[in-house]
């Protein structure tokens, strides 16, 4: 028999009775004088492969360097395990010792770590069980929103990140230059010469590539894109980012409610897929992280969401008596209280809310006739808030122009953009829904933080 080295995901289902090739990184170490027994993980799956090991045919060097975070190599036979929890274990032969991590100064040891104690580790977090399962996950969803839209016949259009256009005033920016800031190229007037940056003007990290998108959807029908989006704002919350992910869908000839029917059902096929692909993660934060995942996650792909206005929206908070930290009042933009209450109290399922305020909404958002509220379209999910916002566009290149004017915009690098209503416009709609809200709920994460490798925000770009 053959020795193979495979991944401990597949060799959890392979039959006894072979010789094989574990690798991986030491999880724990427990037993006796003579026997020891390894739970050893290689981050293709949550489970362990349990390595049992007879004490007396090992050196003791070798078995004394075996702790947890050491990295491995097995060799032995695969045979039925005894113990409850696995159908197979190996019987170790072999062992080869990659790396060594000292029980002194390793940080992932046995016991339960805080969530805030890992972000500072973020360079190891991975390796521990709950950012394995997070991780996994996000990939998984991350394929499945690919594969979502391949099958519908849309374009996987690249968006720019670094940008001359303030996309929508959508967040604050981050400046992209090349220049000295110790000795900054000045007009005449004193101002900063732009001119003399790399890209001869002003540029800015990207807030979102709706604007490009639309461009694409122009052209292409379809299209969406999938990338970082950057926005510096200064909210330390659970749920911002200064570097996320963002998906967005921009459609041709969708009106709002194609829009809102995209969107619902695009978040059911994601939560749906994760049922079906990442049980074994999921079973796991459900236990570990938040008792009600799993149920949640049910629920809502059974459920339809529920559609109404942001006036009806408004009344209902309104007339709801309860005690919200920012008062209620037609014209807000909602808080993240509001929402939740929305749906986790008031309806108890998602809710698409439509038609806000003009003044809270961004330029580009298709007028209603009420002259007060565009087509916007929100979707607010439990646990979270806003997960997608979106909207059907301006295509009229009057009313558009009008609202840039009336903004008092500066529409020097716009003029690419307003050309669609110019040339060819047609009725169009899209969304962006935030990577990383979708995998909080998703996750069952409290915070944003987590479900991110290597998370971006204020006064934090470690790793
Ligand atoms: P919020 O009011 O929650 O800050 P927003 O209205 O600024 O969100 P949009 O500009 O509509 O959000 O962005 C589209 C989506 O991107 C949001 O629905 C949300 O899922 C996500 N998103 C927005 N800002 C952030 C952020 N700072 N970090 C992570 N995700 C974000
Ligand atoms: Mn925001």
């Amino acid at each position: 028999m053959g020795k193979r080295h495979i991944r401990i995901a597949e060799l959890l289902q392979e039959a006894p009775g072979q010789s094989v090739v574990a690798k991986g990184w030491v999880r724990t170490k427990r037993g006796n004088k003579n026997i020891a027994f390894i739970a050893l993980n290689d981050g293709s799956t949550i489970n362990n492969i349990q390595v049992v090991c007879e004490v007396a045919n090992f050196p003791e060097e070798l078995m004394k360097s075996i702790t947890t975070g050491a990295c491995l190599a097995v060799t032995g036979d695969l045979v039925e395990s005894m113990g409850s929890g696995q159908k197979v274990e190996i019987q170790a032969k072999e062992i080869v010792v990659y790396g060594t991590a000292d029980s002194e100064t390793y940080p992932l040891q046995k016991k339960g770590h805080s969530m805030e104690f890992l972000r500072e580790i973020g360079h190891l977090r991975p390796r521990t069980n709950t950012f394995g399962a997070v991780l996994r996950i996000r990939h998984a969803m991350a394929f499945a929103i690919h594969k979502f839209f391949n099958d519908k016949g849309f374009v996987y259009l690249h968006t720019p990140l670094i940008t001359a256009s303030d996309a929508e005033g959508a967040g604050a920016m981050f400046q992209v230059t090349t220049m000295d800031l110790d000795n900054l190229p000045r007009t005449e007037e004193g101002k900063i010469d732009y001119k003399e940056d790399f890209f001869g003007k002003r540029t800015s990290l990207t807030v979102s590539g709706q604007l490009e998108g639309e461009l694409g959807a122009m052209a292409l029908g379809n299209i969406y894109t999938f990338g970082p989006t950057f926005r510096a704002e200064n909210s330390n919350t659970p749920r911002h980012l200064a570097e996320f992910w963002m998906i967005e869908p921009e459609m041709a000839f969708y009106e709002i409610e194609d829009n809102m029917d995209l969107a619902e059902e695009f978040i059911k096929y994601l939560v749906q897929y994760a049922l079906d692909n990442c049980m074994d993660d999921l079973t796991f934060l459900n236990n570990m992280i938040d008792k009600e995942l799993i149920s949640r996650l049910q629920s809502v792909v059974g459920t339809e969401f529920v559609r109404l206005t942001y006036t009806e929206g408004v009344k209902i908070l309104e007339a709801s008596g309860e005690k919200f930290d920012y008062p209620v009042a037609w014209g807000i933009d909602l808080q993240s209280e509001h929402e939740r209450y929305l749906v986790e109290k008031h309806f108890g399922k998602p809710v698409i809310l439509t038609d806000y305020p003009k003044d809270i909404k961004a330029f580009y958002m298709k007028q209603n006739e009420d002259g007060k509220t565009v087509r916007a379209m929100d979707v607010l999910f439990p646990k979270i808030g806003e997960i997608i916002g979106g909207s059907q566009r301006e295509e009229s290149y009057e009313k558009l122009t009008n609202r840039i004017k009336e903004l008092d915009m500066d529409d020097t690098n716009l003029w690419w953009y307003v050309d669609t209503r110019r040339f060819g416009t047609a009725p169009h709609s899209g969304f962006g829904l935030g990577f990383e809200r979708l995998l909080l709920f998703v996750t069952g994460m409290a915070n944003i933080r987590d479900v991110i490798p290597f998370p971006r925000t204020p006064k934090t770009a470690e790793f």
